[in-house]
């Protein structure tokens, strides 16, 4: 148990009363106040007040580009809620209120400038943040409330207040840097909360893994240069002009900071599990990290519109559970996901719905109806083409070659 962890006997910022990582009242007296449920959530309706307007697919309408719902509106995410809702996994979870990061928070890694343009665009009609990043008025505040929800999972985690955390939140933070938001991200969530983690809560060494099947191109430049954070981006390669080689390892002090797995596109089950197994946990394992922040994307799925990927929900579950497993392993089980992408409003939640299961240990019984048309695909087992890819990262973040792929040989299994 951690300082933090000790020292959490009293209400916490969060509003809650808090526990230690089992559980039990820290000072030993009160009895817990969430017997048996050990998983924070925020959601917060202002999620769906991020206002993207018409584009064409997330590109900015006109030409030959009819205008249409832009590709990252609130309806996956909404969906998402409304099945972990009815599915009955909301009162099992324990709900952790949303809050908005201050300006001073939000300058932990955004320059003065771009949030000052951002807030002025905000109190008028919106604009573009950057690379199809479109927001609309009042964004700012939303935006800022995505922040402040993956800082108070990250309280909530370090505080002992609960075991492990989830924030659905709206607009997506992976791709946003200090200067600009690219690719629908405005502010960096998973960046502000792990640097929270750092200067707010005392933390010298975080790790992040990013899973959302586009490149954590703006986490990983945040911290390029900072040693006290590993950044982990499993994701397609060459997909969206963003780079992501495995050769991107960090600069200064921060080099082997920067651990990139391009796969290639058609990976499935088979080869996230062997990226997992043989990249991403012997990374952590070097590491050490005292907390794990998760860039939660759902984009790899087989059936989003924005990869060519073949995920079905039982490998997101699968993977949630490897990230548990190595959080448990290495630093008390202390493990926040940040939701990012997945733009299928369908196929979604079910993806989400698995991964909080997951998380939670908490079994609804829902099935995923989509799963049938993708399981028993034989590509969803690991190809030799992709074993190579996973090779390759490994062994350019000088981490052991990878024998064979546990399981057998190609099993898919790994
Ligand atoms: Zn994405």
């Amino acid at each position: 148990m951690t300082e933090q962890q000790a020292a959490a006997g009293s209400r916490s910022a969060t509003g809650m009363t808090a526990t230690n990582a089992t559980g039990d009242a820290a000072d030993g007296t009160a009895a817990p106040p969430h017997p048996g449920l050990r998983t924070g959530f925020v959601w917060d309706e202002w999620f769906l007040f991020h206002n993207t307007g018409l584009a064409t697919g997330s590109l900015p309408s006109g030409g030959w580009k009819e205008p249409y719902e832009h590709l990252e509106n609130p309806d996956a995410k909404r969906r998402s809620f409304s099945l972990i809702s009815v599915s009955g996994l909301l009162d099992r979870l324990v709900r952790i209120p949303s809050r908005q990061a201050s300006f001073e928070e939000l300058r932990y890694v955004h320059t003065e400038d771009y949030l000052r343009r951002i807030e002025a665009g905000s109190r008028e009609h919106g604009g573009e943040a950057g690379i199809n990043t479109e927001y609309g008025n009042g964004s700012y505040e939303v935006a800022a409330r995505a922040v402040g929800s993956v800082m108070n999972c990250v309280d909530a985690v370090l505080d002992g207040e609960v075991r492990r955390a989830y924030a659905l939140v709206r607009p997506p933070g992976h791709h946003a840097g200090a200067d600009q938001g690219v690719g629908s991200c405005v502010f960096a969530n998973v960046a502000l909360g792990v640097t929270h983690a750092l200067r707010a809560r005392g933390l010298s060494r975080v790790a992040v893994v990013d899973m959302d099947v586009h490149h954590g191109n703006g986490t990983q430049e945040i911290f390029y240069e900072d040693p006290r954070v590993l950044t982990i981006s499993i994701h397609q390669r060459g997909w969206y002009g963003l780079a992501g080689e495995v050769d991107e390892r960090g600069a200064g002090a921060g080099v082997g900071s920067a651990v990139n797995v391009p796969l290639p596109s058609g990976s499935g089950r088979g080869a996230y599990l062997a990226a997992f197994a043989h990249v991403v946990v012997p990374a952590l394992r070097r590491f050490e990290p005292e907390l794990i922040v998760v860039s939660a994307g759902f984009d790899a799925s087989a059936f989003d519109p924005t990869s060519s990927m073949i995920l079905g929900s039982d490998a997101f579950r699968e993977l949630v559970a490897v990230l548990v497993e190595a959080a448990e392993e290495l630093c008390d089980g202390r493990i926040v996901l940040s939701h990012e992408g997945g733009y299928s409003p369908s196929a979604t939640p079910f993806s989400v719905l698995a991964a909080v299961e997951e998380l939670s240990g908490v079994s609804t019984g829902v099935e995923d109806p989509f799963l049938w048309f993708i399981r028993d695909s034989p590509d969803q087992q690991l190809l030799p083409h992709q074993w190579d890819c996973v090779v390759e990262a490994a062994l350019a973040a000088d981490l052991p070659r990878p024998a064979s792929a546990t399981g057998g040989p190609l099993a898919g299994t790994a």
